[in-house]
């Protein structure tokens, strides 16, 4: 690890890397439906397509995503999203999202033409990317129509959430525990150019105290409960996103109201990787 790399928060636009040369085109194949119990790049084409209503945070998106490419990916990606608003995902800046973010470049090569599934995939480590529904449901609810300024996502794991979440979020911190995984995202995310994006090697059930508080919280890592120091780390009025449990999982939304008070609400049942505390 360079000296440049050890500082924190770690620019990404600090790094330069030229993966993408090389990188085949894996769209087009077919794709066999993948769930996450089931499940342990090249160009990107950043049209994004969303409703008038939302043509300033359409504007934000697309200048937020200067990595755009020739595109085979557009029409399957397309068909991606259209799934997952058909589940009920509805915010168009999530979708808009969604659709700008290449996906197949966050995954290895033999995976990237299941890219556009929506399902969780294989990254390594034990580790999975998230499903694409989840990725938009989690967002939605994080967002809730408003704004998002400072965002912590917990479980950088290959950095794909964090891609979407940076166009949906003024700054976006991500934390992870396995060194390598920590590097891959470096690595992914490197080629994209995405300036609102810090990546951090570390334990996430403890927050990142010396950048909050944050606006929004995702976890990406199910425990059996919300870590305390994250809910201290949350802005009042501000949300966090978690799924909770061990074999049974669920979604659960958490309001901050007050210094000392968070209301709590279950959303709906989901699949997670376990949170773990401690790096490797
Ligand atoms: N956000 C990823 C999902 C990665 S899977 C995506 O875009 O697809 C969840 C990740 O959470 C794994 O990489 C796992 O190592 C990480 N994780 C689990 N416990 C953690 C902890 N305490 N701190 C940081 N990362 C953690």
């Amino acid at each position: 690890m360079t000296t440049k790399e050890k500082r924190f928060p770690l620019s990404l636009s600090s790094v330069v890397d030229q993966r993408e040369a090389g990188r085949g085109d894996h769209f087009g194949r077919s794709a066999s439906t993948q769930t996450a119990t089931q499940n342990a790049r090249q160009g990107a084409n950043l049209a994004i397509r969303v409703s008038p209503a939302v043509n300033s945070e359409k504007k934000q998106a697309e200048q937020s995503a200067p990595f755009a490419s020739p595109l085979v990916s557009d029409g399957v990606r397309r068909a991606m999203v259209a799934r997952v608003a058909q589940q009920g995902v509805s915010d168009a800046l999530v979708l808009a999202a969604l659709q700008a973010i290449p996906r197949h470049m966050f995954l290895d090569s033999g995976l990237a033409s299941q890219a556009y599934v929506d399902a969780s995939l294989p990254i390594g480590h034990h580790q999975t990317i998230s499903q694409p529904y989840i990725v938009g449901r989690m967002l939605e609810i994080l967002r809730n129509g408003a704004a998002l300024d400072k965002v912590l996502e917990i479980g950088t794991g290959c950095g794909y959430q964090a891609a979407v979440l940076s166009l949906i979020a003024k700054d976006v911190y991500s934390v992870e525990r396995i060194k390598a995984l920590h590097e891959l995202a470096k690595n992914n995310l490197r080629p994209m150019r995405i300036a609102n994006i810090r990546l951090h090697y570390g334990d996430g059930m403890l927050g990142m105290p010396q950048v909050a508080p944050f606006d929004g919280i995702i976890l990406a890592a199910a425990g059996m409960e919300v870590p305390h120091a994250l809910l201290m780390q949350l802005k009042i009025g501000g949300r966090l996103i978690a799924p909770v449990g061990d074999r049974h999982q669920v979604l659960q939304l958490i309001e901050r109201v007050s210094v000392h008070d968070w209301n709590s609400t279950m959303v709906e049942n989901c699949h997670f990787v376990p949170l773990r505390s401690g790096v490797i």
